[in-house]
């Protein structure tokens, strides 16, 4: 089977790392890719958004599978093109459909649709400029902190929690009457403020059946204990200690079965992954957001843990028999610790030489922010590489992958030495 991945992150890397290792590929293309993806596949010179060039490349090398690493494309229609195109609808496309990308593409969508089918998540209100004094007077009769959320994609800026009031009231009045996220925030979901602690769960599924992937945690801050400020992402660990199979049963039954039959119900079609970013508010989950692809740095940390054949899987989605296809899920423990341009997540310089990739060996290395110059590898992004280890116990685990981010150099280089730490 040929498959084409369209992406060029950690993430896109892992899902390289893994695809390569299927009995059932013969080519893997990577779109536009990385350094490291060089290691697992062809490289191919595209815009995760040019859907014309993909398509084109896709039919020339009878590409069977296309797997979209990214939200942009997806919430931009990439799916409904290739199912819109005579020579091309054959090709799945594992990713939702532009409907159900809404779930990623508009709060207000996803907090109607999880209203609409019981599914537990903070309570919230939407206003736009037509109701803003309506949602003024809102704030004074919530209590505090409260969360504001620009109804669109803000490249992850979009959430605001405010402590107090007029710092609200402020907010609101920025982000629908001054566009402060430009048209993400026309619309602004005002909701409850969730007091727990925060993980994520990942499906996969075929619209009809689904596989619950590891659960994992991010930790989103640039700083050592959690502190500064936010990133894409600067390590993550599976599985999440607390995630016990009692809180893991309340996400299935309250949470993910609602989903894929809400998605179902609404008509919906649905196929690929589904991250929910979930709250554990005193043993109970509610859901903080769906997410319409794989999270990174999660995919790093789960799918070195998943032992079966991936390509399997998805063509289970494509072929709509996921049901049938087999599971198994490594009990072990996944660290991966994100190594970072010096400056991130402000201003930093890329084109800057990476070495010593070659001392780490008993980690996974996933380029992330990395590209090929002159036979050399160089940083290309302010997250260049991810370190993932896989290990008997947390701790070990921990050890290892900061120890191993250690091992390579390239000028300015940062990475946190706590990923994990506070579950011990
Ligand atoms: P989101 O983009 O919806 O994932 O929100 C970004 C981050 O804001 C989340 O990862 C949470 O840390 C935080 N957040 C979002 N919604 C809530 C909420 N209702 N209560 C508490 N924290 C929240």
């Amino acid at each position: 089977m040929n498959i084409l991945i369209v992406g060029s992150g950690g993430r896109e890397s892992a899902f390289a790392y893994k695809i390569a290792q299927s009995p059932k590929l013969t080519n893997l293309f990577i779109a536009p890719g990385n350094a490291g993806t060089e290691q697992y596949g062809k490289n191919v010179d595209l815009k995760v958004t040019d859907f014309d060039g993909i398509a084109s490349f896709a039919l020339a090398n009878n590409i069977e599978i296309i797997l979209i690493g990214p939200e942009e494309p997806l919430v931009k229609g990439i799916h409904d093109y290739f199912l819109g195109r005579e020579d091309v609808k054959h090709i799945a496309v594992i990713g939702p459909q532009q409907l159900g990308a809404q779930l990623e593409g508009s709060k207000d969508f996803s907090k109607e649709f999880m209203f609409r089918h019981n599914i537990p998540t903070a309570a919230y209100k939407s206003f736009n400029q037509d109701n803003l004094e309506e949602g003024l007077a809102y704030l004074e009769t919530q209590n505090l902190p409260i969360v504001l959320k620009a109804d669109g994609l803000a490249a992850g800026k979009g959430v605001l929690i405010c402590e107090t009031l007029e710092d609200a009231k402020a907010e609101l009045k920025a982000m629908i009457a001054d566009a402060k996220f430009g048209a993400a925030s026309s619309v602004v979901v005002i909701e409850e403020f969730l007091k727990g602690i925060e993980l994520s769960v990942f499906v996969l599924t075929d619209g009809e059946s689904y596989k619950v992937l590891p659960s994992a945690k991010d930790y989103k801050r640039i700083g050592e204990g959690d502190t500064g400020l936010n990133t894409g992402g600067m390590g993550s660990i599976s599985p999440v200690p607390f995630a016990t199979e009692e809180f893991l049963s309340k996400v299935e039954n309250r949470i993910i079965k609602p989903t894929i039959e809400g998605l179902k119900q609404d008509n919906i079609p649905y196929k690929g992954f589904i991250f929910i970013g979930l709250m554990n508010v005193g043993g109970d989950p509610y859901v903080i957001e769906y997410n319409v692809r794989m999270g990174d740095p999660e995919t790093e940390s789960v799918l070195p843990r998943i032992e079966s054949d991936l390509v399997d899987l998805l063509e289970g989605v494509a072929k709509g028999d996921l049901a049938t296809r087999s599971y198994t899920v490594s009990p072990k423990t996944a660290v991966t610790v994100m190594l970072v341009s010096g400056g991130y997540p402000g201003d930093y310089e890329s084109g800057k030489v990476i070495t010593n990739m070659e001392n780490v060996k008993e980690s996974i290395v996933f380029h992330a922010g990395t590209k090929s110059v002159d036979g050399q590898v160089v940083t290309a992004g302010g997250r260049v590489i991810a370190v993932t280890t896989l290990q008997d116990d947390l701790f070990t685990a921990l050890q290892q992958a900061t120890a191993d981010a250690g091992r390579i150099f390239y000028p300015g280089k940062y990475f946190r030495t706590d990923i994990g730490f506070d579950l011990i």
